[in-house]
C-alpha cells in the first residue's frame, strides 16, 4: 500500500501521517509480522490480551463477576486456554436481557468515544452493543489489511450497493464520496466512491453500475445473485470491474463460479459482523479464510462445547480482544464455520475452511422487480420487545410477519412495527403477525433465513 498522505505541509516525500493514521499504520505493520509468527505465539498472546479484558469485566462489568468467579478466575492472573473454556457461552438471549448489566460501569479515557452498533446476525435475534474508539481502530486497520492482502487499486472507484437508512444514496442516483472511507482516505488519496440504496431494485442497480463503470462493487452475496441473473441474461459485463467485494452473507461455492463466469472477476470475500467488527478475511492465495487473531479469538465447537479438528463443522464463539465498553466474552454468534487446514499462503493465522452465516432471500415486488429486504437492521427492540424475528413472502402483496416477543404487544406496539417493516419492505404490503412460543420453526435443513421468499419462482 502507497502512502500518500502527509500531514506536515512542505513534506510530501517520504509522506508523514498524522497520529491517528500513524497508529493504523503500526497496526498494520504489525499484523504483517505476527500474521506468520510460529504456531502458538499467537495463541500466547491472544490470551495475554483477553486477560487484561477478562479482569476488567470481572471489575466493572457485572453480568460477569459471577460467571468468571464460577470459571475460577480471580484477580490480576493470566487466563489460560483451559479456564476460557470454562468460562459459559455469551449467548445473543444473555446480550438481549443483559444490554445494562453487559455495559462497563467505568471506561478509562483512552478508549475512547463510544458508539452503538445493531445487528441481527443470522438468526433473526436483534442485539445492541457498544463499541469503542481504539475497537473501532482496530477494524480500520483491518479493513487496510483487506486490500492490501487482495491487492487492490485504491485509485479505481468503488461502488458499494448495500442497506442504508432512507435518503441516504436513494434510488436512481445514489450518492458519489470523495474517497473509499476514512481508514484508506487517512493513508492515501483514493478514487471516487459511489453509493447505492439497496432499496433500488435490480433493472436500477444494474442502470446504475453502467453508469458508474466501477473498479470494484461491493454488495451482498444475494443481492450479487440477483445482479448476476440480470448480466448474464443480457450476456453483459461491466468493463474495467476488477473484482466483486461481499459481506453480510454466506458465499456459495456456486456464486463465485457464476461471478467468474458472468462478469469475468473473482469474488473476494470478508466475515464480519457489526458486534465484533473484522472476523477473518479470505486468502487472496487458499480461498480459505484467515481470522484476524489481533482482534478476535475465535473457537469452533462441537455439540458437546469441545473444540472442533480441521474439517470439522460447529458453531462460531468469539472473544472481542479490545471492546472493554461491553466485553464480548465467548459470544456465541449464531453462525457455523469448518475449521480449515495450514494455508499455502504462509501465514499462520487460523484458518477457517468454510463459513455458514446469514443467507437471504430477495424481496419480489408487484412489479415485477427484486430488491433485497433490509428488516434485518431495523430497531425492533426500542418499538417492542421482539425477541426474535422473521418474514415470509406469500404473495406478491402478502408478507407475515412471525414474532416471538417477551409478552403480548399492544396494539400500538403492533402497529408501530408494521410501520417501520412496511417502510423498510417500501411497498404497502398485507402484512399478517403471527406470534409463537420460544422458538420460531426451521425448516428440515435446519438453516434459518430471516426473511423467505415462499413465491414460486418462474
Ligand atoms: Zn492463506
Amino acid at each position: 500500500m502507497r502512502i500518500t498522505k502527509s500531514s506536515v505541509p512542505g513534506v510530501v516525500w517520504p509522506a508523514l501521517p498524522d497520529a491517528r493514521t500513524a497508529r493504523l499504520l503500526a497496526l498494520l505493520w504489525q499484523f504483517e509480522q505476527c500474521e506468520c509468527w510460529p504456531i502458538g505465539e499467537t495463541l500466547d498472546h491472544q490470551l495475554r490480551q483477553l486477560s487484561l479484558i477478562v479482569d476488567h469485566a470481572w471489575r466493572h462489568v457485572p453480568f460477569y463477576r459471577e460467571r468468571l468467579e464460577m470459571a475460577g478466575w480471580s484477580a490480576g492472573q493470566m487466563l489460560t486456554l483451559e479456564q476460557l473454556r470454562r468460562i459459559p457461552v455469551l449467548t445473543r438471549r444473555d446480550l438481549q436481557d443483559g444490554v445494562i448489566a453487559l455495559r462497563s460501569t467505568v471506561l478509562p479515557q483512552q478508549f475512547g468515544d463510544v458508539r452503538e452498533s445493531r445487528s441481527s446476525g443470522s438468526t433473526g435475534q436483534p442485539v445492541l452493543v457498544l463499541r469503542t474508539a481504539i475497537d473501532g481502530l482496530l477494524w480500520q486497520a483491518n479493513a487496510l489489511r483487506d486490500h492490501q492482502w487482495h491487492g487492490r487499486d485504491q485509485t479505481l472507484k468503488l461502488a458499494a450497493i448495500r442497506a442504508v437508512a432512507p435518503g441516504v444514496a436513494d434510488p436512481p442516483q445514489g450518492a458519489i464520496a470523495a474517497g473509499w472511507g476514512p481508514a484508506s482516505e487517512a493513508v492515501c488519496a483514493t478514487g471516487p466512491a459511489a453509493l447505492l440504496s439497496l432499496s433500488a431494485d435490480i433493472n436500477t442497480q444494474v442502470d446504475w453500475l453502467r453508469r458508474q463503470a466501477p473498479g470494484y462493487l461491493l454488495t451482498y452475496p444475494s443481492n450479487l445473485m440477483a445482479l448476476l441473473d440480470h448480466f448474464e441474461a443480457a450476456r453483459e459485463r461491466l468493463p474495467g470491474l476488477r473484482a466483486v467485494l461481499t459481506v453480510g452473507e454466506t458465499v456459495s461455492l456456486r456464486l463465485r463460479q457464476q461471478c467468474r463466469e458472468v462478469l469475468g472477476v473473482d469474488i473476494e470475500d470478508v466475515y464480519s459482523s457489526q458486534e465484533l467488527g473484522y472476523i477473518a478475511l479470505q486468502c487472496p492465495v487458499s480461498g480459505q479464510y484467515h481470522v484476524m487473531a489481533e482482534s478476535v479469538l475465535v473457537e469452533v465447537l462441537d455439540a458437546k462445547g469441545q473444540p472442533c479438528a480441521p474439517g470439522e463443522t460447529g458453531r462460531l464463539v468469539v472473544c472481542s480482544l479490545h471492546n472493554h465498553a461491553m466485553p464480548l466474552i465467548r459470544y456465541e454468534l449464531g453462525d457455523y464455520a469448518t475449521v480449515g487446514h495450514s494455508c499455502a499462503c504462509g501465514r499462520t493465522l487460523p484458518t477457517l475452511e468454510r463459513i455458514a452465516g446469514r443467507e437471504r432471500n430477495m424481496l419480489r415486488l408487484p412489479g415485477g422487480g427484486q430488491r433485497w429486504p433490509t428488516v434485518g437492521l431495523l430497531p425492533y427492540r426500542e418499538v417492542a420487545p421482539v425477541r426474535r424475528f422473521q418474514m415470509i413472502q406469500h404473495s406478491l402483496e402478502d408478507v407475515e410477519v412471525r414474532l416471538v416477543t417477551d409478552r403480548v404487544l399492544s396494539a400500538t406496539e403492533e402497529s408501530q412495527l408494521a410501520r417501520m417493516i412496511t417502510e423498510a419492505l417500501g411497498h404497502p404490503f398485507r402484512l399478517q403477525f403471527a406470534y409463537f412460543e420460544g422458538e420460531l420453526p426451521r425448516p428440515a435443513n435446519g438453516k434459518f433465513e430471516e426473511f423467505v421468499c415462499a413465491i414460486p419462482a418462474g
